[in-house]
């Protein structure tokens, strides 16, 4: 039997990994919605549109296309038809996003987007505000977290088998600022739902953390 479980917390938990690996165990569809806000925050970055001026970044969001194609590395990102998986990872749209991601409109049209791909359950969706907001009723919810300099170690060794230039310590210090801004935003800001699972990944695998969630999905 299908059901949706929804997994948040701060960048660099293990979210996206975790969760790809859940719906896979499950033949469940994965929706990384952090994907989303990068689609939009790589779109108006292109146009030109300054991502502090709310109602133009509203207006470039309501006339863009985006979806999101399983493929066998993970998710496929596209806008309007073109594939932006790479580009929206970049240290640019990383730097913009949870300003973009603060946009009460923006956030409007994307929650509706992703309610919409959860509404025939069997999904798995990892973001910061599912639990709370996207997918209150999820049958499954987690909080995915770790400490800090855990987390940015993670990123670190990620970006720099890309070739990335940066030192652990500015890694940290950019996960730490994008971890304010996504907990003292005023719309939907990251907080852990009242019925979620609180799971501390510092000390554990991927594959045990893997298994404490399809446990839940068990029960
Ligand atoms: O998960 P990821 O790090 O790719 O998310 C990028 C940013 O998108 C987050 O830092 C946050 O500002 C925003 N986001 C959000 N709500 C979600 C998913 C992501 O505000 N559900």
């Amino acid at each position: 039997t299908k059901f949706n479980i929804a997994i948040d917390g701060p960048a660099g938990a293990g979210k996206s990994t975790v969760a790809r690996m859940v719906a896979g165990e499950l033949g469940f569809i994965y929706v990384d919605t952090g994907a989303m806000y990068r689609a939009v925050t790589w779109k108006a970055l292109q146009d030109g549109i300054d991502p502090g001026d709310a109602p133009g970044v509203t207006r470039t969001a309501s006339a863009m296309q985006i979806s999101l194609v399983p493929g066998k590395d993970g998710q496929q990102v596209f806008v309007n038809g073109q594939d932006v998986s790479v580009p929206i990872r970049s240290k640019t749209v990383t730097d913009h996003v949870s300003q973009i991601a603060a946009i009460p409109e923006v956030r409007e049209l994307l929650v509706n987007l992703q309610k919409q791909m959860a509404a025939s359950k069997g999904v798995v969706m990892d973001g910061r505000d599912i639990g709370t907001h996207v997918l209150p009723d999820a049958e499954v919810k987690v909080y995915l977290t770790a400490s800090v300099r855990k987390r940015a170690e993670r990123r670190f060794e990620e970006v720099r088998g890309a070739g990335a230039v940066t030192t652990l310590d500015d890694m940290e210090r950019d996960i730490a600022r994008r971890d304010r801004l996504d907990e003292g935003r005023e719309a939907s800001p990251l907080v852990q739902a009242k019925d979620a699972i609180l799971l501390d990944s510092t000390n554990m695998t991927v594959p045990e953390v893997v298994e404490y969630i399809l446990e839940l999905g068990r029960s």
